[in-house]
């Protein structure tokens, strides 16, 4: 049977220890101190990006960024269907509504022509939303160009929601850094983390202080506790701040490594009639964050779910495509543009297990036992 071979587990470099002694060391065990500074600094530098904002989770992050592009309640935002709820989350925060757009095949983010033809229709009726949404989803970034472009033609800023992206590039650059506001997450199950935590970005210097006074519960420039807005409590503590400055040195391991384990699952599943592995878009590189394949239940005699739950009881963990955002309970109601694809990527779609700790036998567990269960179906009548 085996050890768990889970989805995505925290993979620690050697200098993330001492970051966290020189915390406790210099007593800033706080959400204030040098290592968040550093951090900040150090972030922008390997994204590409001129000010950064460290803050407590990616959700805070873009709750925040809404915030800054001034989201308030009534106002529609236009978002990528194909993510994880917390995408979605801070817009409800504020009162404002999703409007969830599909996803192309080509990277499984948001269809830039079907975003173009939204915004066109809709501004024949003067109801453009606020802001407009971009996920990278498992590590590859969306088409970027012509979602910018369709956003500056009617000046709506643009987020984008990087969370799952980081390592990955765009035509030579990190996404997360071409609309108005970008943001990152150090959740434990991302491809570097800080326990939990998150980043904002930005090419304008206002928005990342505003973002920083706003995340310190909006504290006027004034000795007495004095307040003119609604804050948070969201900044990110300087002992996490020193994990994270330790996990970005070896970001780039950690690239190489996901992207291994992609190599190696489809060196040896991609041959298996039915499957099918997420495509790398010709834009760029991606971190293959999750490996993730569809299945066509036909052709490959055992459906998605019939796979994820023989895997589990080999203590492989195995989970479905997020669940398209239109498709959630809790947005039921919510205006969609397509959803299609995004549905059908979710009913066929399958993310094996993908950390950069996985040993080689952990890979061959997996092939192993989804070779199997082809076998095995192949011998039915
Ligand atoms: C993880 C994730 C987030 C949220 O980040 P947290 O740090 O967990 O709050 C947002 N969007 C996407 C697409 C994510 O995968």
């Amino acid at each position: 049977m085996g050890k768990p071979i889970l989805l995505s587990t925290p993979h620690m470099g050697d200098r993330e220890l001492e970051f966290i002694k020189e915390a406790f060391d210099t007593n800033w065990i706080a959400p204030v101190g040098p290592h968040i500074e550093a951090f900040e600094q150090e972030f922008s530098q390997v994204v590409g990006t001129s000010h950064a904002a460290a803050v407590s989770s990616g959700t805070a992050a873009l709750h925040l960024a809404l915030r800054l592009v001034g989201v308030e309640a009534g106002d529609e935002v236009f978002c990528s269907t194909l993510t994880f709820i917390a995408t979605a989350n801070p817009i409800t925060y504020l009162g404002a509504k999703p409007v969830f757009i599909d996803s192309d095949r080509t990277s499984w983010n948001m269809h830039p022509d079907l975003l173009r033809k939204a915004l066109d229709w809709r501004a024949q009726f003067g109801k453009l939303p606020k802001a407009v949404v971009l996920v990278h989803i498992y590590g590859q970034s969306a088409n970027v160009e012509p979602i910018l472009e369709a956003c500056n033609h009617y000046e709506i800023p643009l987020i984008e929601d990087a969370a799952e992206a980081l390592g990955a590039t765009y035509r030579g650059q990190s996404p997360g850094t071409f609309g108005k506001i970008g943001i990152y997450s150090f959740n434990g199950n991302k491809i570097i983390t800080t326990s939990g935590g998150g980043m904002l970005v930005s090419e304008d210097s206002e928005l990342v202080s505003k973002a920083r006074f706003l995340a310190t519960q909006a504290r006027d420039p004034a000795p007495h506790y004095q307040h003119s807005e609604i804050g948070y409590n969201y900044r990110l503590s300087n002992v996490l701040a020193g994990i994270g400055r330790g996990q970005l040195l070896v970001l780039s391991d950690r690239v190489a490594a996901r992207r291994h384990n992609f190599e190696v699952y489809q060196k040896f599943l991609g041959n298996l009639p039915g499957i099918e592995f997420m495509p790398e878009a010709p834009f760029g590189q991606a971190t293959r964050w999750l490996t993730c394949l569809t299945i066509n239940p036909v052709v490959f005699g055992a459906d998605r779910e019939q796979i994820r739950l023989s895997l589990a009881q080999k203590q492989i963990e195995a989970r479905p495509v997020w669940k398209p955002l239109h498709l959630q309970p809790l947005f039921a109601g919510c205006e969609r543009i397509g959803g299609e694809v995004a549905q059908d990527l979710f009913e066929r779609g399958l993310c094996l297990p993908s950390g950069s700790n996985l040993t080689t036998e952990d890979l061959e567990r997996v092939i192993k036992a989804i070779t199997e269960i082809h076998a095995f179906t192949d011998t039915l009548p």
